[in-house]
C-alpha cells in the first residue's frame, strides 16, 4: 500500500494518477479527454443543466403602484 495507482492515457500513453487529482482519467488530461470525444466537443463545451431565473412578475406590479 502507499503507492497511487496509474494508468496510462488512451491518447498519449502519460501516466495518469489515479485518484480524484486526475478528473480527466483515464486521460492525462481534458484535452486529451477531448480529443477522444471528439474535437466537436470541445467547441459546445458548456455547463448543461443551469436554468436561467426568471424574474418574479411581483417586482413589474410593485413599480407600477408607485
Ligand atoms: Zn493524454
Amino acid at each position: 500500500m502507499g503507492r497511487p495507482s496509474t494508468a496510462r492515457c488512451p491518447r498519449c500513453g502519460s501516466k495518469v494518477t489515479w485518484d480524484e487529482n486526475s478528473p480527466y482519467r483515464p486521460f492525462c488530461s481534458e484535452r486529451c479527454h477531448l480529443i477522444d470525444l471528439g474535437a466537436w466537443l470541445s467547441e459546445e463545451h458548456s455547463i448543461p443543466g443551469e436554468d436561467a431565473i426568471v424574474p418574479a412578475q411581483q417586482d413589474a406590479e410593485n413599480l407600477r403602484e408607485n
